[in-house]
């Protein structure tokens, strides 16, 4: 018997982040040139906009304990990292006063190769901490980002505390995105590993098992490396193949986790151009896994960049293909958190993202 196996069925409860909008970056590094932001807060926008013309449940916002969250937080993220995050703005704004009119981007790195550059060095210049602390150009760090950030995982915690409470599915409608970032680093928009946080905490909850099915167009590089040691959060990724798609240094067949975690990941590359027959193909096969492992709750990082109109992403998903996915995951007879990740077809991803939740609606 599962850990939810006596609790009754109730509605989905959806918690968005009433702080989101104050991360908005304004430019990111592409290919040697500034571009406008794509991760922009009108995405969470038009998915809001689309939850109150078709609604799956109570709207809320988060209101989680201040503590709470704090141990949340340290539970998947280094304290010092969390520490950074919080002070960075104010140390960005510090080296240079006219610094406080544009985005901190980090433009140096240590490299993490054996005695080429210590990751250990106690230098203290906030460019290189940056630099530490990111890996990429194109996650602007803002005055307001670790606001935002922060009450994102709020909603991830809230939504976690849902399902133990009985709920058999809650969206955390987080913005800015989590999947990329990893314990100590940023990176492809995300700040706060939000899928993470509420896998911890279904776990802290007395959940045995989690599985954590990620399904943006990208691989989850921040939630693999979280628990690639751990044998009790099963990780999967279906995206896009890191030999030609970001984030290129992690998301490959042959990682399938490490010590006592090893065979608890499973990355799914598909080539560039995807349609939907493979993908669910794909999403068919990794379900069967999340079976297997006789997991207690799922965790859905919910990217909608698969879509075929994602101006920077290569699958071929169409919009009605979302309502298949959503049943899909529903077969799985699991209570399901989903988290906000990508998509940058701005207009179209409140009816995708609002999609895939009825038709796991539907289907359970
Ligand atoms: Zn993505």
């Amino acid at each position: 018997m599962t850990f939810f196996a006596r609790m009754p069925l109730s509605p989905m409860k959806v918690f968005h982040n009433p702080l989101h909008a104050a991360h908005a970056g304004r430019q990111e590094m592409f290919r040697g040139r500034m571009v406008p932001s794509h991760e922009v807060p009108q995405r969470l926008e038009y998915v809001l906009a689309e939850l109150r013309r078709r609604p799956l449940g109570e709207l809320l916002e988060p209101e989680v304990d201040d503590a709470a969250l704090c141990r949340a937080l340290e539970r998947v993220h280094d304290a010092a990292y969390l520490e950074f995050l919080r002070d960075a703005w104010q140390a960005w704004v510090a080296l240079d006063p006219d610094n406080a009119g544009r985005d901190a981007l980090p433009s140096v790195w240590p490299l993490g190769r054996p005695h080429a550059f210590r990751m250990d060095a106690p230098t203290r210049h906030f460019a290189a901490r940056l630099g530490m602390h990111a890996f990429d150009a194109g996650t602007p760090l803002t005055a307001g980002t670790w606001q935002a950030a922060r009450a994102g995982a709020a909603c991830a915690l809230a939504a976690a505390q849902e399902l133990l409470a009985g709920a058999r599915g809650a969206f955390a409608l987080t913005r800015p995105p989590g999947h990329h970032a990893g314990p100590d680093y940023f990176g492809g928009y995300c700040f706060i590993n939000n899928a993470a946080v509420a896998a911890q905490a279904l776990r802290d909850g007395g959940c045995q098992r989690i599985a954590v099915l990620d399904v943006d167009y990208h691989h989850g590089n921040g939630t693999q490396t979280i628990f690639y040691e751990r044998a009790d959060v099963l990780t999967l990724s279906i995206h896009g193949d890191p030999a030609t798609e970001y984030p290129f240094f992690l998301g490959f067949a042959d990682e399938r986790g490490a010590g006592p975690g090893l065979g608890f990941n499973h990355n799914l590359p598909l080539p560039r151009g995807s349609d939907f027959a493979t993908w669910r193909e794909a999403l068919r096969c990794v379900l069967d896994e999340v079976r297997a492992f006789g997991a207690d709750a799922l965790v859905v990082p919910m990217g909608l960049d698969t879509f075929a109109g994602d101006p920077i992403c290569g699958f071929a998903l169409r919009q009605p293909d979302y309502l298949e996915v959503g049943a899909e995951l529903a077969s799985a007879g699991l209570p399901t958190l989903f988290t906000f990740e990508g998509g940058y077809a701005v207009a179209e991803v409140g009816v995708n993202a609002v999609h895939v939740l009825q038709g796991f609606e539907q289907a359970r």
